[in-house]
């Protein structure tokens, strides 16, 4: 298979290399050159298809020549080893939990899977990538864990001091061998200015390949498809009308969710919740994008006033905004309305989502679903996560998870850093 830069169609690569460059020398994210359909036969049987069997067929096109199909399944096999439970909350509506992986968020999956590809692409080289990434605290434990241990394979991540819960801090700081966390006295904008400032500083890409690890990288940004097709196997019995609302930030895992639906996955329509960071809601209604600067809120991991997906969510839809209002809905919500979300979810229906979740709830209820519909909202994160904003809303203390409680008690290890020059000793040694 090949991708295209956004920014210039003319613009060409392979599999391997838009996985190992992450962005194109042009700046422009990667796009597939081509999308078929998978055949109807799959989709009307697809509850025969173990989930491995499910994301190997649905990512087979995208891979092309990259990788054998023995690899790739291989590949697929060990990111996927855990559960994606869709649990019923009322009549019409449903959770699809992706947090049931190592470090309880959705970004286990395509993390996962990104350095497992980086893996085999390094595997018989002694080509040396070093993972630069900047966190507002979920990226950076999921994309440790996922590449703890990768042979050729140094992970750095920048995190803000003190602006990532606990149980985030220390998923990215535990880990050790191949895993660094430089803990960066400023706020996530600052760490990811570093981040970028780095990818463009020639000193430093003589000396090191640097690559990205956020859903711009298409190895992070396709697997995300699987978990629609899991919902969609798991409440096909069910089957009306599927709406599903995803909580965005920047906007990779809605946009796997449409991908998801050009391969034949018949989805009814998405729901796009955000926080206050309402860009992409404000284009759907304005038809005029226009980033701003983020706002802080305790959905952290939406909190993006430029959302880098939203490329690829035009290229989709060809830039046609009617045809995009069409099959998206955006609303956005406050603070207050997603801690109250979480309290109704909590007190009425016994369940303790996450404000991500919360917000995906709420993008339901605002949309009104119809007799002939069922909602699914992605839970993409575990309670346990933000535990600061959920336990005072629901009254109520949370026992941490397995995954959890065995990190809690490490002992945190990182490098303190101020500015960009200390960033750049360090990526030099
Ligand atoms: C990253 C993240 C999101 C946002 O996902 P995007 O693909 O960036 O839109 C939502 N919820 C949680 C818990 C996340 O970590």
């Amino acid at each position: 298979m090949q991708y295209y830069s956004l920014e210039n169609k003319k613009n060409i690569t392979g599999f391997k290399q838009a996985v190992l460059k992450g962005l194109a020398d042009d700046r422009g994210l990667y796009f597939p050159k081509a999308i078929t359909p998978l055949p109807k036969n799959f989709i009307k049987n697809i509850a025969d298809y173990s989930n491995q069997e499910i994301a190997f067929l649905a990512i087979r096109q995208f891979i092309g020549d990259g990788f054998t199909d023995d690899i790739l399944q291989e590949i697929i096999n060990e990111t996927l080893c855990f559960d994606f439970p869709t649990v019923k909350i009322s009549k019409n509506i449903y959770a699809l939990e992706l947090f049931h992986g190592p470090t309880m968020a959705f970004k286990d999956v395509g993390a996962r899977f990104m350095a497992r590809c980086l893996g085999q692409i390094n595997k018989n080289s002694d080509h040396k990538t070093t993972v630069l990434v900047a966190t507002s605290g979920d990226t950076g434990g999921a994309v440790a864990s996922g590449f703890l241990g990768v042979k050729n394979v140094d992970v750095v991540i920048l995190y803000p001091s003190k602006k990532v819960s606990e149980v985030q801090e220390k998923q990215l700081t535990t880990l050790g061998e191949n895993i660094t966390a430089l803990e960066v006295n400023g706020t996530f904008d600052d760490c990811q200015a570093m981040v970028k400032k780095a990818f463009l500083d020639k000193e430093i890409i003589e000396k090191r390949n640097l690559t990205s690890a956020n859903s711009i990288n298409i190895a992070r940004w396709l697997p995300q498809m699987f978990y629609y097709f899991f919902a969609f196997k798991q409440l096909i019995n069910h089957y009306k009308e599927m709406i599903f609302s995803v909580p965005s930030g920047n906007f990779g895992n809605i946009c796997a969710g449409i991908l998801a639906k050009k391969l034949g996955l018949p989805i009814k329509h998405f729901i796009a919740a955000t926080n206050v960071n309402d860009v992409v809601p404000e284009y759907l209604l304005s038809q005029i994008y226009k980033p701003k600067p983020s706002i802080q809120t305790i959905s952290n991991a939406m909190d993006v006033g430029n959302p880098s997906n939203f490329v690829r969510i035009q290229e989709l839809y060809n830039g046609d905004w009617e045809m995009l209002k069409k099959e998206l809905s955006g609303f956005a919500f406050t603070d207050d309305e997603t801690k109250n979300s979480m309290k109704k979810l909590y007190t009425a229906y016994k369940y303790i989502a996450d404000p991500h979740g919360a917000v995906g709830y709420l993008g339901l209820q605002q949309y009104g679903l119809k007799e002939n519909e069922i909602g699914v909202f992605l839970e993409t994160a575990h309670p346990v996560k933000f535990l600061d904003v959920v336990t005072p809303v629901i009254g109520k203390e949370i026992d941490f998870p397995p995954q959890i409680a065995k990190i809690i008690d490490k002992e945190k290890k990182a490098i303190t850093i101020k500015n960009y020059e200390a960033l750049k000793s360090f990526l030099f040694n």
